[in-house]
């Protein structure tokens, strides 16, 4: 199998605060140690490195946690070690998520000096009373002022994470939250539904949720919203103006490699011996001892590894050709279809000849999931 696009995802594990919503490997710590965490990055990408060989990144991205709270000089050595490798240019696509709540101008500028050229900023809403049910740190103020920086700094590629389905949310309300979105002229929106996950402070003591209904009033008026924006919906949550798709999530989406380095981080490597998953240990303070640096390995079988490439690309609008699902497997995807989505043809949810949700598929997209596992 030829080397298959690799990322890079970084993670960055401390917050402010924990979200009650949140099941992401995120931990409440007043200052945390930057510098040796910084290095122990470093470290563990060279670990990586010596495992999975150097090949040039696709993209790059930074998710927490909260990694706009990351001094970007504890990242420069990083960066340096990338660059002298040849493993990043210019034209990577570089992506750090960025809380409002910790809006620090020097620190934006510094991570656009890094090369940083795309911020993903987790707005959720611009509502003070939603904000404040979903225990968020900022206010919709300090959303708009992030936002507008990014862009005099210098950031053109910005995506906005907003949320619906929200404890005390109307239609009204997503439909003011997407408007500011139109006005502010972002480019990238994940748009997503609150889920309630296990692990979480909502799940011990659930929030008062909207109706059934009203969710389906809010979708059917914020897709018509988004549409109306230029912003095209090519995956489940994602909305883009033609040629600002997020790269690094479509190469998770069409199953590429990924090393993930940081507390917690995944990875999913194609090796000479078959496709692994890697996992590092999710306690920061265990990740800083270094011992823990070595990840676990986990090889997919060539089962999984078919639903697993189907229930990534199947998210995609646009789905994945049968060539690429055989580059990323190694699997014949007419065998493949046979054996497994047999019911899903029988009832016109997939397109022919190619992985792709027909329209009624796409509205039955978590049945078609199900027969992959
Ligand atoms: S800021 Fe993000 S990562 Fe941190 S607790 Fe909230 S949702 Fe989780």
């Amino acid at each position: 199998m030829n080397s298959l696009p690799r990322s890079l995802y970084i993670h960055i594990p401390w917050c402010i605060e924990k979200c009650p919503y949140c099941d992401f490997n995120s931990h409440e710590q007043a200052n945390p140690d930057y510098a040796a965490y910084g290095r122990a990055l470093l470290h563990d990408l060279n670990a990586d490195l010596e495992r999975y060989g150097s090949i040039p990144f696709v993209s790059m991205f930074f998710g927490g946690g909260t990694p706009s709270l990351f001094p970007p000089q504890h990242l420069e050595p990083l960066f340096q070690r990338l660059r002298d490798l040849d493993l990043i240019s210019d034209h990577t696509e570089i992506t750090l998520e960025a809380n409002p709540g910790t809006l620090d101008l020097s620190h934006l500028s510094g991570y656009r000096e890094l090369g940083i050229n795309r911020l993903s900023i987790g707005v959720q809403s611009f509502n003070e009373y939603v904000l404040k049910a979903l225990g968020r740190i900022h206010d919709g103020h300090q959303a708009v002022k992030i936002i507008e920086h990014a862009k005099v700094i210098g950031f053109n590629r910005l995506n906005v994470d907003l949320m619906h389905g929200t404890p005390g949310q109307t239609p009204l309300i997503a439909r003011e939250d997407l408007n500011m979105v139109r006005d502010l002229e972002i480019d990238h929106l994940s748009w997503y539904q609150l889920t309630i996950e296990s692990n979480t402070a909502f799940y011990s003591k659930p929030p008062n949720l909207p109706k059934e209904e009203i969710l389906d009033i809010t979708e059917a008026i914020g897709e018509e919203l988004i549409d109306s924006m230029g912003l095209k919906h090519y995956e489940v949550s994602a909305f883009a103006k033609p040629g600002e798709e997020a790269r690094h999530n479509i190469n998770y989406w069409e199953f590429g490699d990924y090393l993930g380095i940081g507390a917690g981080s995944h990875g999913k490597i194609t090796t000479a011996r078959g496709a692994i998953r890697t996992q590092r240990t999710r306690q920061p303070s265990n990740y800083l001892a270094r011992s823990d640096f070595h990840a676990t390995e986990h090889p997919l079988s060539d089962g999984y590894l078919g639903a697993e490439c189907l229930m990534n690309g199947l998210r995609l609008k646009s789905g994945i050709s049968y060539a690429c699902f055989q580059e990323r497997t190694g699997l014949d995807p007419v065998q493949f279809r046979a054996a497994h989505l047999t019911e899903a043809d029988r009832l016109h949810l997939l397109k022919p000849r190619r992985f792709q949700a027909s329209e009624l598929g796409w509205r039955y997209l978590n049945r078609i999931l199900e027969m992959l596992i």
